[in-house]
């Protein structure tokens, strides 16, 4: 018979560039007790408050019937309907079944002949490219902590001339911010770049101030006819479930692209999401969940940067990357955190750009929290 250890090896190594969901891993070993996800990305208060949000106005009213029986909204409707809250033109708006499907729609009709895609990244940036795409990595280094160097990066993208670069802001795996001022200097840096793909998935656990503010590039698009921005709803509203995504895109291209399909890619449940987007009695209370879990996820970070035998790099995002620095391997500690302690973290051996030993720790609930800190304690350094 197969050990915990080897089914979970064997689980991962199917899924490529992504990890399983838990899901998935109970399925193939049910006898694995799972107690903290620290593998997604969520806010985890997001998910309660869309639940009382859910259950009062769906469940309880019985609403959901009508819901679940029949056709959503066509995505034009709900484009029309988030324009006024991004503070975008409808025809700009490109909304998605996950941010995942508007990368996909920009990489394969509007990315030309070469993208630079800076690493370690998420995988699917260089994933969907066309056959026809050349990738160019940039690699972030780690003895700069992975921040990015902007010079230095500027002079690489003029000499290597791509039509597409991509920065997601802030990054994923590594939680490295760029500034506002920086990516405007960036932007006004490149008018030659046909696409600036600016992924702001992780944009509402970034902050520029002491009151925790975010600082969106979306109410400055308009001066900019190359940047083109890639929002997914499943980490910061904690709905990865519901396969929320938007893009704004320069104009002509969501006409183009809604009359050769993604006609009806929300379904009713998103569309519900979608809809409270915009509310502003929801806004008010998501503001004080996305602000307590900052400053929750700000003291995880500091107490994981206490426990020896890792380095924790510096992260403005809702998780952090840590490289293992007392000998044990990235497997060893994802494997033993799972099967001794039920912690799941991504095991970052197969993003490409890191060169050493990597996880990613997502930040959860307090409770949460302290469970994974002691569990990383005392698997890193037995
Ligand atoms: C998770 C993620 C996405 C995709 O999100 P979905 O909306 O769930 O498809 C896109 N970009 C980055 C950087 C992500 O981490």
């Amino acid at each position: 018979m197969k050990s915990i250890e080897e089914k979970y090896l064997e689980l991962k190594s199917k899924s490529g560039t992504h990890s399983p969901s838990i899901q998935t891993i109970l399925g193939v070993i049910p006898e694995l007790k799972i107690e903290v996800d620290a593998c997604f990305l969520s806010n985890p208060y997001a998910t309660e408050l869309f639940l009382s949000y859910l259950k009062r106005e769906l469940l309880d009213t019985g609403e959901i019937n009508r819901i679940l029986e029949f056709y959503p909204s066509q995505s034009f409707e709900i484009a029309k309907l988030l324009s006024k809250h991004v503070g975008v033109n409808e025809d700009r708006i490109f909304i998605t079944n996950g941010a995942i499907e508007a990368m996909q729609a920009v990489i394969h009709n509007y990315v030309e002949n070469k993208i630079i895609v800076n690493i370690p990244t998420f995988s699917s940036y260089y994933e969907f490219t066309r056959r026809d795409t050349e990738v160019v990595y940039y690699s972030l280094q780690k003895e700069n902590n992975f921040s990015l160097n902007i010079n230095d990066y500027l002079k690489f993208v003029k000499a290597e001339q791509p039509d597409t670069i991509v920065l997601i802001n802030p990054n994923n795996p590594d939680g490295g911010y760029i500034k506002h001022v920086d990516l405007i200097r960036i932007i006004e840096s490149l008018p030659e770049i046909k696409n600036i793909i600016i992924d702001e998935s992780f944009i509402h656990f970034a902050y520029e101030d002491s009151e925790l503010e975010l600082k969106s590039i979306v109410p400055y698009l308009e001066n900019y006819h190359n940047v083109i921005v890639i929002k997914s709803m499943s980490k910061d509203f904690g709905i990865a479930g519901l396969r929320c995504g938007y893009g704004i895109f320069p104009k002509g291209w969501v006409k183009d692209l809604t009359t050769n399909g993604f006609l009806w890619n929300l379904n009713g449940l998103a569309e519900y999401f979608f809809r409270l987007y915009v509310r502003k009695d929801f806004n008010e209370k998501y503001e004080v969940v996305r602000k307590k879990y900052i400053t929750e996820s700000l003291f995880f970070i500091s107490e994981l940067q206490r426990v020896k035998g890792v380095k924790v790099y510096p992260s403005r995002a809702n998780f952090v990357l840590i490289e293992i620095t007392s000998g044990k391997t990235a497997v060893e500690v994802a494997t033993e955190l799972l099967v001794k302690y039920g912690v799941y973290v991504r095991n970052c051996e197969d993003k490409i750009g890191l060169n050493g030993e990597f996880i990613r720790v997502a930040a959860r609930s307090k409770d949460e929290n302290e469970i994974i800190i002691k569990s990383i304690d005392e698997v890193v350094n037995s």
